[in-house]
């Protein structure tokens, strides 16, 4: 697949890490952000006469590498300044920490192709990983059930952090027990309308075990554990991934790599046999949509399609505006074909919480 406005947003990317003073990095950070973010392929912005069309955040110079870019392919301005730079080691490592993201527009287009089986956005009833203002989110518990009202939602989980990850705001189990009184209220004032459910993001340690007892995570309708540690070593991780899948009480794997765009790699294992334990234990697998993440990616979940696994995808919001998240790792699900049946956001409530019930008391 060929994502023009990723290919651009890469070279915008190269020409900001070589510059040396703050201001122009982040001009050419935020020029291939804008890149990532149209809602449509960068080529078609192009005017009859060979200029491109005004572009917010995209200055003069960013416009010379687009148009160089569309006209052959690549930037040769970007890679002499890349080749002459003291930082061309870090460039060439960042490059290759950038595939298989997909820019607003390839995951719209990935949306809008006729594919029978898989999810589309009107299957899509349940966002299950999102961040409120009792830990390190700005919305709050109210303004979610807002917005998943407003998103035709039926339900969605909070899933604030868990205590183990302080540097996140994380939840002592007292703020929990007043979170989830909070919770109550509301799911008693929008009975009938939506659902919240009570959920958290617990941490996986480097060792593998999660950060909270087996009767702390009995008190969640849905236990999210993600990796947010030793993300960028390049040993190998199959003992630590899974562990947490046969931890008792864990529903999703979320954010299973723990990669983040042109910035770390994540987690190194053997993902087929993350997948195959996955799929015996009934955790879902989640495709994290978060732009900087795209976690799993539609390769790896392609894998994890044959693996037999259930999928989770998730905006992993921390505000109101991040929601549309979701749309990028349900892009990514459909060019992986993953099966509608085995995305649990797309499962009506009571089937979600009967598996996560039985998910629950597994041991
Ligand atoms: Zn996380």
């Amino acid at each position: 697949m060929t994502d023009v406005n990723s290919i651009v947003a890469g070279w915008l990317r190269d020409l900001a890490f070589i510059q040396t003073s703050p201001h122009s990095r982040w001009g050419y950070k935020r020029a291939a952000s804008a890149v990532m973010r149209l809602d449509v392929p960068i080529d078609t912005l192009l005017k009859e006469d060979g200029t491109l069309q005004t572009i917010p955040h995209i200055g003069p110079a960013s416009t010379r590498v687009v148009l160089e870019v569309l006209a052959t392919g690549e930037s040769a301005w970007v890679e002499q300044a890349v080749e002459a730079s003291p930082q061309r080691a870090d460039v060439l490592r960042r490059r290759g920490l950038r595939s298989n993201f997909l820019s607003r527009a390839a995951a719209l287009a990935a949306m809008a192709a006729h594919q029978p089986s898989v999810p589309s956005l009107s299957d899509y009833r349940a966002d299950l990983q999102m961040h409120s203002d009792w830990s390190d989110g700005s919305q709050t518990l109210e303004e979610i059930i807002a917005t998943g009202v407003s998103r035709g939602y039926s339900h969605s989980a909070v899933t604030d952090h868990s205590y183990g990850l302080p540097i996140a705001r994380g939840l002592p189990m007292a703020r929990v027990v007043q979170q989830h009184e909070e919770i109550d209220a509301l799911n008693a004032k929008y009975a009938g309308r939506f659902r919240l459910l009570k959920g958290i993001e617990a941490n996986i340690r480097a060792d593998g075990s999660v950060d909270m007892t087996p009767d702390e995570l009995a008190q969640f309708e849905i236990v999210v554990a993600a990796p947010h540690s030793a993300l960028r070593s390049s040993n190998d991780q199959t003992a630590r991934m899974l562990a947490a899948v046969q931890t008792p009480g864990v529903h999703i794997l979320g954010h299973p790599r723990g990669r983040m765009y042109s910035s770390r790699p994540g987690v190194t294992a053997d993902w087929e046999h993350v997948f195959m334990a996955a799929a015996r234990f009934g955790v879902a697998i989640e495709l994290d949509g978060d732009p900087a993440r795209q976690d799993l990616d539609y390769d790896l979940a392609q894998r994890a399609v044959t693996s037999g696994c259930l999928f989770a995808i998730d905006s992993d919001a921390h505000a109101a505006d991040q929601w549309w998240y979701a749309e990028t790792g349900l892009a990514h699900a459909r060019l992986a074909g993953v099966p509608r049946s085995r995305v649990i956001n797309c499962w009506p409530l009571a089937k979600l919480l009967t598996w996560a019930e039985s998910r629950s008391r597994a041991a």
